[in-house]
């Protein structure tokens, strides 16, 4: 990189002025670039979604002119009342990073090479219409990102179903839940995860298991620890093959072997079945074919387990 004395003095300015906008705004991060609109205060506040992680933190980010300039959690969102991650906060500083993929790299004559991304994708559409000609409309198919946010899966439906007429749509956010989908529908009845955050107020004890919570789901862990804060009783144990900060945070922390935790989960349900504590009208209702080969069950302890 090649700084001159003038812009590491200007670089030095514009940091001090990010310093003190953050110092007079708490819980704000800025982009750098924009000190003028910090300081004039002409930011307009819009609500989204972040898209780091499955948390679905609420976010407010300021817009001037037709750029994001700076974010903050949204306080009216009941999922992180204002709250915000290190990747939260981070996510206007990267819309500008210098470091953003620009180019793309295409294979011509048994080499990559480097072309603008319109070339690309002006590429891809020429060999999808080829495609479709040769072989039908179902011949192609798109996959999109977990992260895909509602619009960008409504604009892909969009193109796929409706304008080239195939159901070909597919996400990670579906395929990758897939199996746990299966598991939860097979042992709990339902297609999702037991509980919602507001079990994270009223949890006695926490298990994190194989999830290094502290460091990917951090407004979630932080309001687990608020619990833990507010009364004496609530445990946090951290089973997991390394030491994390979630490790590090929890009352207990247990380190497996990796692949020995399956051991553990059938000693668990060993003593669930052996103290009487299953619930069996509710396994008869939703697990019948199991046949008494079950895996779950309910304890006297309320037990929330998230699993990666
Ligand atoms: S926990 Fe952090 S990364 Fe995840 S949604 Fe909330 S702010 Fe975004």
């Amino acid at each position: 990189m090649n700084i001159t004395r003038r812009s590491f003095i200007k670089s030095l300015a514009l940091n001090s002025a990010v310093v003190a906008a953050a110092t007079v705004f708490p819980g704000i991060s800025f982009g750098a670039w924009k000190e003028t609109d910090i300081l004039s205060g002409g930011i307009q506040w819009k609500k989204t979604p972040c898209r780091f992680c499955g948390t679905g933190c609420g976010l407010l980010v300021g817009i001037s002119g037709d750029r994001a300039v700076a974010v903050k959690g949204d306080p009216n969102c009941t999922v992180n009342k204002g709250l915000c991650c290190v990747k939260g906060y981070h996510s206007v500083q990267i819309l500008y990073g210098k470091d953003r993929i620009k180019k793309a790299l295409v294979r011509k004559n048994d080499t990559l090479v480097e072309v603008p991304l319109k070339e690309a994708l002006d590429l891809v559409a020429e060999k999808m219409k080829e495609t479709i000609k040769s072989h039908g409309k179902d011949a192609v198919s798109i996959y999109g990102s977990g992260q895909w946010s509602i619009p960008d899966g409504y604009a892909a439906s969009k193109l796929f179903k409706g304008c080239i007429g195939t159901n070909n749509v597919e996400a990670n956010a579906r395929l990758c839940m897939a199996s746990a989908v299966t598991g939860c529908l097979t042992s709990f009845g339902l297609d999702e995860p037991m509980g919602c955050y507001e079990d994270i107020d009223n949890a006695d004890v926490f298990v994190t298991w194989g999830n290094n919570m502290a460091e990917m789901h951090p407004v979630l862990f932080s309001r687990m620890l608020a619990n833990r804060k507010s009364k004496t009783h609530v445990k946090i144990i951290d089973f997991a093959t390394r030491t994390t900060r979630s490790s590090q945070a929890a009352d207990k922390s247990i380190l497996f072997k990796p692949q020995t935790d399956l051991a553990v989960a059938n000693a668990i349900c060993y003593e669930i079945i052996r103290n009487k504590w299953v619930n069996w009208s509710f396994v008869k209702k939703h697990v019948s074919f199991h046949k008494g080969k079950t895996n779950i069950g309910y304890g006297t302890t309320w037990f929330t387990i998230f699993t990666s």
